[in-house]
């Protein structure tokens, strides 16, 4: 059974076992939690980051899929990058939102992972409006078979909070 926690606050500032980073295609950082994560993990990621791209993202990771990292001065041993969708209105891409919460289970499981704090991935610079993305979240995980035990949503302000306690109440 993986149990649903909510926090409101900072994800770099959790101590689970895996972060999870609503990264962009090219791994090379970005703003918002991508760039909170490679501010206060420091440089080792990026770099870690950069041998991936190299290796085997030459085009960039796809929207949907998910890939790990050490998490340099993290209090966690991994960071899971994946790429949320850009919110459209003219098409549903909530099946691309829901595999970025399945996938980075299943490499949280095939790394051993048991407690992942999850941002509101897509829910920013890529516009999902908030309430829909807590319902794809919540809904994702809650229909997602894993080991782990814990997944903790960490929601940034009040507004992202209270839409994520309406799904999971
Ligand atoms: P995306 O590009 O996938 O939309 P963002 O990083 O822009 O990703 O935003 C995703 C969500 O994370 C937004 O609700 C944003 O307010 C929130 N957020 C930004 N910084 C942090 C942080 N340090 N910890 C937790 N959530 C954050």
């Amino acid at each position: 059974m993986t149990g649903i926690e909510l926090v409101r606050g900072d994800i770099t500032e959790q101590s689970v076992d895996a972060i999870v980073n609503a990264a962009n295609s090219s791994l090379l950082g970005g703003g918002g939690v991508d760039g909170a994560i490679h501010r206060r993990g420091g440089p080792e990621i990026l770099a870690e980051c950069r041998k991936l791209r190299a290796s085997h993202y030459g085009k960039g990771l796809r929207t949907g899929q998910a890939v790990a990292t050490t998490a340099g001065r993290l209090d966690a041993r991994w960071v899971i990058h994946t790429v949320g969708p850009v919110h459209s209105s003219s098409e549903d891409r909530s099946e691309l939102l829901a595999s970025c919460y399945r996938e980075s289970l299943r490499i949280a499981d095939e790394l051993g992972a048991r407690t992942v704090a999850f941002p509101a991935i897509s829910a920013g610079i890529f516009g999902w409006p908030m309430d829909d993305a807590a319902r794809v979240a919540v809904g994702t995980v809650r229909d997602t078979e894993t080991a782990v035990t814990e997944v903790r949503f960490v929601l940034f302000d009040e507004p992202a909070y209270e839409a994520f306690a309406a799904r999971v109440d």
